[in-house]
C-alpha cells in the first residue's frame, strides 16, 4: 500500500488536488475536514463537539481524528493506497500515524506539501465562502486563526517529514490544471 499526504494551509487546494489524483492513481481519498462535516451534518455528538471547535478555527482533539483514519484504513482494502488529506495536522497526529503504519509493516510514501502565501490563501478561502456554505470559511477573524493554527500546530511537520525524507514541495500558486499536473509530475518521478 502506498501512503500519501498531501499537505498544505487551509486554502492551499488540497482537497481540489486530492479527488482527481486520487482516482487517477486509485488511491482512497480520506478528508478529516469531509469526514468532520459528515458527522456535522448527521448531528451525531461528535459532530456537535466538532462544530463548536471548526467554527472557532480550532483543531478537533487528536484521539477524534484519528480514530477516524483508523477505521478508513481497516475499511478499505481494494486499492493500492490511501491519500490523506487534512491529517496529520499535529505532530501527535504525525506519531500516532507512523505507529499505526508500523504495526501494518508500512510506511509514509510521500508527503506533498502544497506551496502558498497566505495572503493567496485568504483570498481562495473568500471565495469558496461564497461557493460552499461552509461556516469556517466565512468569517475574516476564524480564517486568521485557522491560517494561525496552521502555523502554530502543523506547519512543525515540515521538520518531521523532512529527517524522515519523504517530504517533497509542490507550487500551488497556478491554475487547478498546473498544480495538478506538477503533483503528477512530482508522483511520477517517485
Ligand atoms: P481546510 O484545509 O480548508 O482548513 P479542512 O476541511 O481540512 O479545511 O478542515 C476543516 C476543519 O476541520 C479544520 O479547521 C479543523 O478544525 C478540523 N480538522 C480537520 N482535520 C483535522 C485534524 N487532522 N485534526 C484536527 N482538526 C481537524
Amino acid at each position: 500500500m502506498k501512503y500519501y499526504i498531501i499537505f498544505g494551509p487551509p486554502g492551499a487546494g488540497k482537497g481540489t488536488q486530492a479527488a482527481p489524483l486520487a482516482q487517477n492513481y486509485n488511491l482512497k481519498h480520506i478528508s478529516t475536514g469531509e469526514l468532520l462535516r459528515a458527522e456535522i451534518a448527521e448531528g451525531s455528538a461528535l459532530g456537535i463537539q466538532a462544530k463548536a471547535l471548526i467554527e472557532k478555527g480550532q483543531l478537533v482533539p487528536d484521539e477524534v481524528v484519528e480514530g477516524m483514519i483508523a477505521r478508513a484504513f481497516g475499511k478499505y482494502r481494494d486499492v493500492d493506497g490511501f491519500l490523506l488529506d487534512g491529517f496529520p495536522r499535529t505532530l501527535t497526529q504525525a506519531m500516532e500515524l507512523d505507529e499505526m503504519l508500523e504495526a501494518r509493516d508500512e510506511g509514509i510514501t510521500a508527503v506533498i506539501s502544497l506551496m502558498i502565501p497566505d495572503e493567496v490563501v485568504k483570498e481562495r478561502i473568500a471565495h469558496r465562502a461564497l461557493l460552499e456554505n461552509r461556516k469556517d470559511d466565512a468569517s475574516d477573524a476564524v480564517v486568521e486563526n485557522r491560517i494561525a493554527t496552521y502555523h502554530r500546530q502543523t506547519e512543525p511537520l515540515i521538520e518531521f517529514y523532512k529527517e524522515k525524507g519523504v517530504y517533497h514541495e509542490v507550487d500551488s500558486l497556478g491554475s487547478i490544471e498546473e498544480v495538478a499536473a506538477n503533483i503528477r509530475s512530482l508522483m511520477d518521478s517517485l
